[in-house]
């Protein structure tokens, strides 16, 4: 074969996902996994059961429709009306996806020209990255400084030039816990309709808001037309593993992402859609229950990681606590992470991955909350051990 890496230049230094490098770390060693972002308890019993209702019944053991079940779609609908308001049509606003992953993926591979712009504030999911890149073009970040990890709306105005095709946007944000205001979201509304730029908003954590509330930029004035909505069940309802998402815009952005979304999956996860559409349609005291519960760990941890010297950047959203670990003389996320499993059997990921930037974020280090309450004390147990001890 010829010297020529077998990798293509578009996917170079992409490496393996530090999700899967940690939760390895963590099978090898045994040690407590608040690292990769996924509850150690399943979601409603119920919903469970729906799936295997479904399976059993025979719907969705074969190729689902393209965009998704009629059933989900118009419960995603129901949902858009029940929690923001907006009125979407289950029929040309809305496609279901293979997580939100492949939203974000078939969204970036249906909207991007080779060369286009795409600002996104880092840290960001690590998906972001590769997925930008696969679709050839070129990311723009702009940095949330600690300790408040807010927007520099500034910065974000200055950013934009005439190759910027879009804003990546997610909120409430992965890996920081930042929520955007109102203010906030309505000046970055206000500047996509002034430059006429197109707006992926990745709302996961739509529902895990602990202060302050989401506001869906879709819902804000002149937004709607320019939105791609992407959200997933993984979160809201504790089933990670199901992949399970969708998106919601107008029927032309919706056919523009259907176009890329029909070639990587086609579709995915049949018997798992009925079930979603009967969690979507879950009591507000679901919804509520499982923000409280998330609140209430929120505060175990971040009380005890403060107790185990790290200083601790309190959440107002998501499952994830980013911490600095300068206090405690470290100088390395990155190393620190890899060593934590044997030092004193806990795993947790290094924010500076999520980084371009190759200095910020150096010593911040994510910590997940979204496991059992005594998982959450025997952690926190063994860091104030370790550190203090
Ligand atoms: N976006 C963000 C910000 C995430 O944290 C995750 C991880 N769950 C995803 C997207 C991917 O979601 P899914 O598992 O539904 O593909
Ligand atoms: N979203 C999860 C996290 O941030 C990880 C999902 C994955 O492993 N791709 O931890």
């Amino acid at each position: 074969m010829s010297g020529r890496p077998l990798l293509n230049r578009r996917l170079d230094g992409l490496g393996t996902t530090i999700f899967a490098e940690m939760s390895a770390l963590a099978a090898a060693t045994g040690a407590i996994n608040l690292g990769q972002g996924f509850p150690d308890t399943d979601g409603p019993e119920a919903i469970r059961e729906a799936a295997v209702r479904a399976l059993r019944d025979g719907r969705g053991n074969q190729y689902p429709p393209g965009p998704g079940v009629p059933e989900l779609r118009h419960a995603i609908a129901d949902h858009q009306r029940r929690f923001y308001g907006q009125d979407v049509d289950p029929d040309a606003e809305v496609l279901v996806t293979a997580g939100a992953t492949e939203a974000i993926a078939a969204a970036m591979l249906a909207l991007l020209e080779p060369g286009d712009e795409v600002i996104a504030f880092e840290p960001f999911y690590d998906s972001y990255a590769a997925c930008v890149a696969m679709a050839g073009g070129v990311r723009v970040p702009l940095t949330l400084h600690a300790p408040d990890f807010r927007p520099d709306l500034d910065a974000l105005r200055a950013a934009v030039t005439p190759r910027t095709r879009l804003l990546l946007l997610n909120s409430p944000h992965n890996p920081t816990g930042t929520v955007l205001t109102r203010a906030e979201a309505t000046a970055i509304a206000e500047l996509a309709v002034e430059r006429d730029l197109l707006v992926v908003t990745d709302e996961v954590y739509e529902h895990l808001v602990f202060d302050g509330e989401h506001i869906p930029l879709s819902t804000l004035p002149g937004m709607r037309n320019r939105t791609v909505a992407i959200s997933s069940a993984g979160k809201t309802f504790s089933f990670t593993g199901w992949k399970v998402g969708w998106i919601t815009s107008t029927p032309e952005l919706v056919a523009a992402v259907r176009t890329a979304k029909q070639f990587l999956t086609y579709v995915a996860s049949g018997p798992f859609q009925y079930a979603v559409a009967e969690a979507l349609a879950l009591p507000d005291a679901y919804y509520t229950g499982v923000r409280d519960d998330l609140r209430a760990k929120r505060d175990l941890l971040a009380d005890g990681l403060t107790d185990a010297g790290f200083e601790v950047h309190r959440p107002q959203g998501t499952y994830f606590i980013t911490t600095d670990i300068a206090p405690l003389g470290e100088k390395d996320a990155l190393a620190f992470c890899r060593a934590l499993p044997t030092r004193c059997g806990v795993v947790a990921v290094p924010n500076s991955v999520f980084y371009d930037h190759p200095t910020a974020g150096r010593t911040q280090v994510r910590f997940a909350f979204c496991k059992r309450e005594e998982v959450l004390r025997t952690a926190a147990d063994r860091l104030r051990e370790a550190f203090t001890g």
